[in-house]
């Protein structure tokens, strides 16, 4: 009888070589795809479906003061002594602030008037904007904004003076950071209690706890306590002007924004001052609370700008997911249709058994221990991803037994596409849902849209880490069916590969 063909050995290493390239170079993309998620722009969209039907314009105000507690999420704001006696005596509002959840980009929305979306900013993770933001504080002559720290956000906001100043060397940083932390709030009073049109507050400690510890911790609401009653004492610097206190974002439980949950995108804002009403209201959208911004200033918004009167607007609160930008429909019905694909690649199997339930058990032990990705999670962005395999670490071990037993049942082809086929076209799917092909060619942009953004991290690395063990296990067994060449005849099992 014929010994094995050496070709099929050959074939069976060359497949393995391309799986363990893809494999080696797929957490490399992986990298840089996180690089250009959390440092460039999208291209500019407009998903957003809002229109005003009315042409109201919020009353003038003489001197209007902006504080914005970073990262306060909705519930613990509202527990808030300080906060909350302000915000019962004007509008008491829900405010979406739309995705992604992170400073910058909401605050660019606050300041312009234009979406995350419209203005393509999504994360600018320590990235400031250069030039600075063109929008409401740019037409304030005399405009200040004064942060705790993290300057470098208020420093891109167009204001006409910001405190605290640039570290000389790196900008993103401030300069003597320690002093500043001593200063900064009389600063801030002085500023509020000053004769300039508009001051804008950034309280940035809730934030910074809220990474630490999550928004649960002992940390976070002592963090929120003592934000509280900072505000408290910024409140009586200027009882005549006109308030809008606010949040940019909330916090997980156990810490971190940037997704679309809800938790995270509908924070407490409150309008206050002489002349305001007492009203509860919203969700309304954050560029509603822009264009109330614009009004009360007598600046203009871009014409570009959703924002709606904001009587309009709290007379017709957001419904549901309205402020979660939707996926384009070129982009989403090419997913579909990569999963489709991907479906019937696992149909190649032809044997239940021989299908990708590696992959399954892989996403499903996923959502079990770590929910639905979001970009609001850490392990999105580690770059080793070893929270991550960790959790699928039994599925590749499935993975292995089924392509062991598969090669010796159907063709090496077979086993591969089956294997494999689902997962690599979930890559894609995600790929192309979230817009990211063009960095494939180079392009330096942030392909972020809600959910499917999220779900390209883990798939990548789950797609990488099944390529190699498909990979390994080919090379075991040819390795072995090299050694059976010279000990024994063809085995039926290897003999049914032919089929
Ligand atoms: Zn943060």
């Amino acid at each position: 009888m014929a010994p094995p063909a050496r070709g099929s050995i050959l074939r069976a290493i060359i497949v393995a070589a391309l799986l363990i390239a893809f494999a080696w170079t797929a957490p490399l993309a992986r990298h840089r795809w996180i690089q250009h998620v959390l440092h460039d722009d999208a291209p500019p969209r407009d998903p957003l479906r809002l229109t005003a039907t009315s042409h109201a314009v919020f009353p003038r105000a003489d001197r209007v003061r902006v504080v914005l507690i970073d990262g306060l999420a909705a519930s613990v704001a509202a527990k808030q002594v300080h906060l909350h006696a302000a915000c019962s005596r004007g509008l008491d509002l829900v405010v979406d602030v739309g995705f992604p959840t992170v400073s910058l980009p909401v605050e660019t929305a606050l300041w312009s008037g234009l979406t995350q979306q419209q203005s393509g900013y999504m994360f600018r993770s320590d990235t400031p904007l250069v030039p600075p933001l063109v929008g409401i504080p740019s037409q304030v002559p005399g405009s200040i904004a004064i942060a705790e720290d993290h300057g470098w956000i208020v420093r891109s906001l167009g204001f006409a003076h910001t405190e605290p100043a640039a570290d000389p060397i790196d900008v993103t940083k401030d300069a003597a950071p320690e002093a500043w932390r001593g200063q900064w709030l009389q600063h801030a009073r002085a500023a509020v209690a000053s004769d300039a049109k508009l001051v804008f507050v950034h309280i940035l400690r809730v934030d910074t706890a809220g990474h630490r510890s999550g928004r649960d911790s002992l940390l976070y609401w002592v963090a929120a306590g003592i934000a509280d009653s900072m505000l408290d004492g910024l409140l009586e610097q200027a009882p005549d002007a006109r308030w809008f206190l606010l949040s940019d974002h909330g916090h997980l439980t156990r810490g971190g924004h940037g997704g679309a949950e809800d938790e995270l995108r509908q924070v407490e804002g409150c309008v206050l001052g002489p002349g305001i009403t007492t009203k509860t209201g919203g969700p309304i959208h954050i560029v509603d609370l822009a264009r109330a911004l614009a009004d009360s200033l007598g600046v203009t918004l871009a014409p570009a700008a959703h924002g709606r009167p904001l009587e309009e607007a709290m007379n017709f609160p957001l419904h549901g997911a309205q402020a979660v930008p939707a996926v384009p429909l070129g982009h989403g019905a090419f997913a579909w249709l990569m999963l489709a694909v991907g479906v019937l690649l696992a149909y190649v199997a032809r044997r239940a058994w021989l299908a990708p339930w590696w992959f399954i058990v892989a996403c499903v032990s996923w959502l079990v221990i770590q929910g639905e990705p979001t970009l609001s999670s850490s392990e999105m962005w580690a770059p080793s991803g070893r929270a991550m395999y960790v959790t699928w670490l039994p599925a590749l071990a499935v993975l292995g037994a089924v392509t062991w037993v598969g090669l010796g049942r159907v063709s090496l082809a077979r086993v591969v596409i089956a294997q494999l086929g689902l997962p690599f076209a979930a890559v894609a799917a995600a790929i192309s849902a979230s817009g990211a092909w063009p960095l494939l060619l180079g392009r330096a942009i942030a392909p972020v849209v809600p959910h499917f953004t999220a779900w390209l991290s883990p798939l990548i690395l789950m797609a990488a880490h099944g390529a190699a063990v498909v990979a390994l296990v080919v090379l075991g067994r040819s390795v072995r069916s090299g050694f059976d060449r010279h000990s024994r005849p063809e085995t039926p099992s290897s003999a049914a590969a032919t089929e």
